[in-house]
């Protein structure tokens, strides 16, 4: 009954039931997270998405929102009842609006992130919004776990690009909040409410987001550094004299770079002798190379920095982005790992990779830690690689006792357990033990005033 009143709202071209055709919606990019959905629907607009919640609504019948599939928490993928119905944005790929005057533009959910940059970029505009998943994650994923990526240093997370939202509520209503406006202070923002809400709230059916200048030339350079530290510094420094220009700012470890070289084809390091540690650093700049490479020079001697190589040639400048893209390929050839995905402020990022090491290092004897990530924006991706004589089944058992190892020194620094990608139904109980009970108590009574039934995304986030 319910199955033929959604089919009636979305047309013949708009659900799947076919269980051949169910499967690539059921599973997680890791295939760590598998479900069973009664039918997948895909509205073609906001009327429709409204129209399906209601009814789902009035049958007490569950939704789960999907996007393109590629986050890594299990909060896109139905539970094992078969219950559940699914409902992909990937028919609402239209962009509504975009204004090169206003620097905005407003898009639907389902538009994939490469085209939103892409039709940015066609109007001389950039939409910064930048990561690994970008030719298939779709905008409305994007901002429902407040994504983060490569360039938040300098432009922010997901959250800080949306100007104006328009979400389907659990009882159908649609707010229209697809406003462009800079300035605005008429009572509380309640889009704020759905971004990084990973579907438990609403369905985010369109946004209006904020865009930019595109940057002027982009200079990437391999810094050779000390430890930790020395990145820390090393990036305010250069912050205050490239003032915000600094694009990107990723750590590496010896370790990370020592695997990449030995397991991905055609790389090398630029320098001659090996670093303990070193820094990948793009920044936009309309001065010429060599003005860059004074600057840099001072950095080296200055004492903060060991080396610098300037990436002469935009093949240059993909060698080195290919070794800080490879370390996760390269890490699974050395056997077992667990990753543990953090943050901390900016400033504490050394002496929590110190602390951090120590502590497995005493708990998990020969366990290696690669550590490397957006060390601009404080988020460490603190992995570690089994010992090389472990049994890899033994030490991914191991995989709660190390996380709660690795999340109370996070703590401890006031930092966070999930920089990225969410909460999903894999970090629900991390959630409740490192959030306060005040915390807690806040995100249930919002969910209970926006959802009292339940019915979006149950069982994610709380
Ligand atoms: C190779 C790779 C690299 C990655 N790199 C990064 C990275 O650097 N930074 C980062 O933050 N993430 C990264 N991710 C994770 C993932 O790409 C992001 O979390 C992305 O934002 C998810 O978008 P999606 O469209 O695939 O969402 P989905 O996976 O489909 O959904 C994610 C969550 O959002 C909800 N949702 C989706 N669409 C809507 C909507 N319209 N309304 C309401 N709820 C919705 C879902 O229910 C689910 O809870 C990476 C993933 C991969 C596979």
């Amino acid at each position: 009954m319910l199955l033929d009143q959604l089919k009636t709202i979305v047309g013949d071209k708009g659900w799947v039931t076919d269980p051949e055709a169910l499967e690539p919606f059921l599973s997680e990019w890791r295939d760590s997270f598998h479900g069973r959905a009664a039918i997948v629907v895909m509205p073609g607009s906001s009327g429709e998405v409204a129209a399906v919640v209601r009814a789902c609504a009035a049958s007490g019948t569950s939704i789960v929102p999907q996007g393109g599939n590629t986050g890594l928490c299990g909060g896109a993928i139905p539970d094992a009842t078969g219950t559940q119905v699914l409902l992909s944005l990937s028919r609402m790929n239209r962009i509504r609006a975009l204004s090169p005057a206003d620097y905005s533009m407003v898009v639907e959910a389902g538009c994939v992130l490469a085209d939103v940059q892409a039709a940015a970029a066609e109007v001389d505009r950039l939409f910064p919004l930048s990561l690994a998943a970008e030719g298939s994650c779709q905008i409305g994923g994007n901002l429902s776990t407040n994504a983060g990526g490569t360039n938040v240093v300098r432009y922010g997370t997901a959250r800080e690009q949306v100007l104006g939202l328009e979400v389907v509520l659990a009882n159908g209503d649609i707010w229209d909040g697809l406003r462009t406006l800079r300035k605005d202070t008429s009572g509380y923002d309640i889009r704020q409410l759905f971004i990084g809400a990973e579907g438990t709230l609403g369905i985010i059916t369109a946004a209006s987001l904020r865009l930019f200048p595109r940057p002027g030339t982009l200079q990437t350079a391999l810094v050779a550094v000390r430890d930790p530290q020395a990145a820390v510094d090393l990036f305010a420094v250069l912050r205050g004299r490239l003032s915000d220009q600094v694009q990107a700012f990723e750590l590496i470890s010896d370790r990370a770079m020592r695997y990449v070289l030995k397991h991905i084809p055609d790389t090398r390091c630029v320098f001659a002798e090996a670093s303990p540690w070193y820094v990948l650093l793009e920044f936009s700049t309309s001065a010429a190379g060599e003005a860059v490479e004074h600057e840099l020079l001072q950095v080296i001697e200055s004492g903060l920095a060991q080396d610098v190589v300037l990436a002469k040639n935009s093949r240059e400048q993909q060698q080195m982005w290919r070794i800080r893209h490879s370390i996760s390929e390269a890490q699974k050839r050395e056997g077992a790992s667990l990753k543990h995905d953090v943050s901390v402020p900016v400033g504490a990022v050394g002496e929590f990779i110190v602390a951090a090491e120590k502590a497995i290092l005493q708990t998990f004897p020969g366990a290696r830690v690669v550590a490397f990530g957006h060390v601009g924006d404080g988020n460490v991706h603190f992995n570690v690689s089994q010992a090389k004589s472990a049994d890899a089944s033994h030490f991914l058992q191991q995989r709660d006792a190390m996380a709660s190892l690795v999340y109370d020194i996070v703590a401890k620094f006031g930092g966070s357990f999930s920089a990225e990608h969410g909460i999903g139904a894999l970090k629900r109980d991390a959630l409740r033990e490192y959030r306060s009970e005040t915390e807690i108590a806040v995100m249930r009574a919002v969910k209970k005033a926006l959802d009292p039934h339940n019915v979006m995304n149950p069982g994610k986030v709380l």
